[in-house]
């Protein structure tokens, strides 16, 4: 395992211009975390609601304090949790997770950056909307309905396979639905910017295929506990 700060740093030389790196410390120490906060990085991704605000506490007096975007499944009753602090919510897959996070932003005065989660891979375990969802969530007025949570892009996950041109054409559809979404419902909010594709395995290909955020954990990181 190559240290954190190297691994970072050659990452980083590899990234494009506006993209960004999510380093992802879920299951990961607060000390791997501090040794990517001295090595520059600043943003950060985690999977459960607990770990997340045990992380940001341990943080909160730093300086540079790190930015958290949560990415993983987000239950409706733990979005009280995080609505305080957290950066960005790159997982919303329902209206109803969408409505509780704008109750909740409201309720701290903010205005939460959030993305629709797409479902493009062949595994059904795996969460988000389907491009016709994506479609009828703008198509009912969410954007003018929630006025505490600002919907900047699309996240998605490649189906896990070594086929290459299968998770090229995943990454593709992503884009796709990214570039009609934007040309109905955004065309002149320049916030609706983000793509989130890509991790330890293929954030390469999500970078050949419009990437402008890549959720890094395990090649930074290690291997999770
Ligand atoms: C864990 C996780 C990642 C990082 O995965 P690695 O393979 O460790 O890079 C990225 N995105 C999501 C949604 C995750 O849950």
């Amino acid at each position: 395992m190559a240290d954190i700060a190297q691994t970072i740093s050659e990452l980083r030389g590899v990234l494009p211009e506006g993209a960004r790196l999510v380093a992802v410390s879920k299951y990961h120490p607060v000390e791997k975390v501090a040794e990517a906060l001295a090595a520059g990085q600043t943003l950060f991704g985690e999977s459960q609601a607990q770990e997340l605000v045990r992380k940001h506490e341990y943080f909160r007096h730093c300086s540079p304090q790190p930015e958290w975007h949560f990415i993983g499944h987000l239950q409706t009753n733990k979005v009280k949790y995080i609505a305080p602090f957290v950066t960005m919510i790159e997982s919303v897959d329902s209206e109803r997770l969408l409505a509780e996070i704008d109750r909740q932003a409201e309720r701290w005065g903010r205005v939460v950056d959030v993305l629709l989660e797409l479902h493009v891979a062949q595994e059904q375990t795996k969460a988000g909307l389907t491009v016709d969802e994506c479609h009828a969530l703008l198509d009912s007025g969410v954007k003018v309905r929630y006025k505490h949570v600002r919907i900047c892009g699309l996240m998605t996950m490649a189906t896990y396979t070594d086929d290459e041109t299968l998770i090229a054409r995943e990454f593709q559809s992503a884009y796709d639905c990214f570039n009609e979404l934007k040309t109905k419902h955004f065309p002149n909010d320049d916030y609706f910017c983000e793509r989130s594709w890509g991790m330890s395995d293929d954030y390469p290909i999500a970078l050949q295929h419009g990437a402008t955020l890549v959720r890094i954990g395990s090649k930074i990181f290690g291997e999770r506990a």
